[in-house]
């Protein structure tokens, strides 16, 4: 039965995207990840010199975007090129906030969005994803955790990839994305109506899960636990 979704919001390094995945995969739903979508719209215009504010409105339709399900996941593309390693690096972290705030470019990616729900049972996580996107959503979470620790899993993460960096920058800049992303005009980071909240902070990985996943069985008893279209 495609219809279902589940939306996960929070800040950058609230372990969002990990939880989805995680969360997706149990339930066989499928994980609708939106900040990749805008990741790999910034890359277009990092990579195209595009910096005007104005021109990211304008020319949100030459963009190639494309995404695709597999194994479950989505998997962003620009044109045939499969971009999801290089959506990831910090030239594109820091530039994917301000493109992220012009309506023209959340109008693009929400509209995958729908297209996706129209298809599969989702789990989307994002940062408007229960506000905006999915206001009726069956189930809502909001992860959150202190700076401070997002902060040293985004670190982690950051010198997993190879990236010279370290904790005062990664702080800094997360800092810059939480307070351009709580301030977005439409689409801003907030808590949505009906979400559970759950403080990440000292939970490990599989705490998270099992919690989350007690509210879906719950959610979803009535319906049964039947695998999603994919
Ligand atoms: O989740 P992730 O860190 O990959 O998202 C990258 C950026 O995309 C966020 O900092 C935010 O500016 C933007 N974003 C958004 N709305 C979403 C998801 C991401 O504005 N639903």
């Amino acid at each position: 039965m495609a219809g279902r979704v589940i939306t996960i919001d929070g800040p950058a390094g609230s372990g969002k995207s990990t939880m989805a995945r995680l969360l997706a995969d149990a339930l066989g739903f499928v994980h609708f990840d939106s900040g990749a979508l805008y990741r790999a719209i910034a890359l277009y215009y990092l990579r195209a010199g595009i910096e005007d504010p104005e021109e990211w409105a304008a020319r949100i339709g030459e963009v190639p975007l494309r995404v695709e399900t597999r194994d479950g996941r989505t998997s962003v593309m620009l044109g045939d090129e499969v971009v999801d390693g290089e959506i990831r690096t910090a030239a594109v972290s820091n530039l994917v906030s301000p493109v992220s705030a012009a309506t023209p470019v959340r109008r693009r990616v929400n509209a995958e969005a729908a297209r996706f729900a129209s298809r599969f049972d989702l789990v989307a996580d994002g940062r408007d994803m229960g506000t905006v996107v999915f206001p009726d959503a069956q189930l809502k979470f909001y992860l959150d955790a202190t700076p401070e620790e997002r902060a040293r899993r985004r670190l982690k993460d950051e010198l997993a990839r190879g990236r010279k960096t370290d904790f005062e920058t990664v702080l800094a800049e997360q800092r810059a994305r939480d307070e351009n992303d709580r301030n977005k005009p439409w689409g801003a980071l907030r808590v949505p109506e009906g979400a559970v909240v759950v403080d990440t902070t000292d939970m490990s990985v599989r705490e998270v899960l099992e919690l989350l996943l007690a509210h879906a069985r719950e959610r979803f008893e009535a319906d049964g636990e039947g695998e999603g279209e994919r």
